[in-house]
């Protein structure tokens, strides 16, 4: 070990296995300066919602305790941050994983451009995709936007197997630095409305180690048909872990393939890997278009007659919209932070089709409260329901919350769990509450317009409404 200082500078990388900067750090037999920044000024539109702040507060504890209280906690822009350090300091070089949200590339290539002039050894590294968006284009050079030849030819075929998890690196030698409080960085709310969120999730990267190790034993089987009905535990719930990189997608996929093969479950294992592919193809599609955040993919969405109605809004992002499963999903996301994905496709088809307002207000909102609020996933999988996106659900598929519900929730559990005011409410109308008597309601409880909501919009006409406004750009060409 040598006195010279080697920044590892952690971003959506909060791990310490299978982390390659810090592989690499280890290797260079440098000290190591571990950092973190919260980097507000740079990210723009895209600063972390207050969800995220939660559990970012929350895994910053973990990671700091298996850095050996030697983290370092910064608070503004990172370049000036890192500058002034360096200055400070003996550091020869800085590493980092990559990220690839657009502001994060700009910024990035700006500081190892500037660093590297300065005669500091500059190094990224992949450590949070399977396969970089660079690296999987189609044989003219031209990212897919159709994901089943993306991930079978980008994926499966043209490239090996994932590489395999590395070892963590043991004995690492830390250089102490003067840091800033976890108070300081002022990520909880002082209004503690995550205490429900805090029971229900373990950040860091025990918590991730976890749960991955409770949906291979217990979830994984049959996760093919299970992962549609959200009262089941056949889902990961790996997003945020994957999300703040507390588990490595490479780790994930291998430990899920061994799984497959010892329990025989194949078919449930290869779906399972796909919806991994999911987030590699999300993160190829803002790679390659990096306005997909905020422009339609698909040009003719631009002429696209959206409606404005703030108490519409207000109803949907509070789970009074009426539709028993749209609510329950509206206040999971509330108060755990989470929303099963069968519920967020219901959801967001309910917020752009039936009450025909922009997704970019579904978009925004999950960012705010999702923990595992992602610009890749979360952008392309809203252009997807709202049908403008590259690879998305044709525009006239409409959710139709009522069978919805009856199908994926015939039991009525997950509505019952998140909308109690319906409780007593007999399984043939908990999807529909309206359609009871008078009586029936009356002995569950229900006083509908008071103890729950009256539907805010009938379901045939904004379906019909809907159409016409698709119809209405349909002659537009997308390009
Ligand atoms: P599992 O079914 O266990 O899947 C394993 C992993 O695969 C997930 O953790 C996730 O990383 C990835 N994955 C699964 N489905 C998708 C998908 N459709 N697209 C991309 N990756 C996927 N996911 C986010 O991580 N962040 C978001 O901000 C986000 N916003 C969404 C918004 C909408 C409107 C919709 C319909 C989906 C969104 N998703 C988002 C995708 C998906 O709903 C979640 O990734 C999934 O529900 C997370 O639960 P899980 O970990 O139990 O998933």
């Amino acid at each position: 070990m040598n006195n010279e200082i080697v920044i590892v500078w952690f971003r959506q990388d909060l791990r310490l296995s299978d982390n390659a900067a810090l592989i690499a750090a280890h290797k260079s037999k440098r000290q190591i300066l571990p950092i973190y920044i919260l980097d507000d000024e740079n990210s723009g539109e895209w600063k972390m919602g207050s969800a995220s702040r939660w559990w970012l507060h929350e895994s910053l504890i973990q990671l700091d305790k298996s850095l050996k209280g030697n983290l370092c906690l910064q608070k503004g822009d990172a370049h000036s941050i890192l500058k002034g350090i360096i200055k400070k300091h003996d550091v020869k070089a800085v590493y980092w994983n990559r990220c690839y949200e657009p502001w994060c590339i700009k910024r990035d290539t700006y500081i190892k451009k500037s660093l590297s002039e300065k005669g500091i050894e500059v190094k990224s590294f992949n450590s949070a995709l399977l396969f970089e968006p660079h690296t999987t284009l189609k044989k003219d050079g031209t990212p897919y936007k159709v994901f089943t030849p993306y991930y079978k030819k980008g994926c499966l075929e043209n490239n090996a197997d994932p590489a395999l998890p590395k070892q963590t690196p043991k004995r690492l030698s830390f250089y102490e630095c003067s840091s800033l409080t976890l108070d300081d960085l002022k990520l909880k709310p002082s209004i503690k409305w995550y205490k429900q969120i805090e029971k229900e999730w373990q950040p860091g990267e025990k918590g991730a180690e976890a749960c991955l190790n409770q949906f291979l034993e217990n979830g994984m089987n049959h996760y093919k048909e299970g992962r549609n009905f959200p009262s089941k535990n056949n889902v990961s719930r790996l997003s945020p872990y994957l999300h703040f990189g507390e588990i490595s997608p490479n780790k994930v996929w291998h430990e899920a393939k061994m799984t497959m093969i010892e329990n025989r479950c194949e078919k449930d294992g290869e779906h399972f890997l796909s919806e991994l592919g999911w987030r590699e193809f999300s993160n190829s599609l803002l790679y390659h278009f990096s306005d997909m955040p905020r422009e339609n993919l698909q040009k003719k969405f631009n002429a696209f007659p959206w409606q404005e109605d703030d108490a519409l809004l207000k109803c949907w992002q509070k789970g009074q919209t009426g539709y028993p499963i749209v609510d329950a999903g509206m206040r999971e996301l509330w108060q755990t932070g989470y929303m099963h994905n069968r519920v967020r496709m219901i959801v967001g088809s309910f917020l752009v089709k039936n009450l025909l307002l922009h997704w970019h207000y579904g978009e925004d909102w999950f960012w705010d409260t999702l923990v595992d609020a992602d610009l890749a996933n979360n952008s392309a999988s809203w252009q997807w329901i709202a049908g403008c996106g590259a690879d998305a659900a044709p525009y006239f598929r409409i959710f139709n919350p009522i069978t919805q519900g009856q199908k994926f929730d015939s039991d009525g559990n997950y509505v019952r769990k998140y909308v109690p005011e319906l409780s007593k409410l007999p399984n043939k109308y908990l999807h529909a509450p309206w359609e009871a008597s008078e009586s029936i309601l009356k002995e569950a409880e229900i006083e509908l317009g008071k103890s729950y909501p009256e539907p805010i919009v009938e379901l045939r006409a904004s379906r019909e409404r809907a159409l016409a406004a698709f119809k209405s750009i349909s002659g537009i060409n997308s390009d």
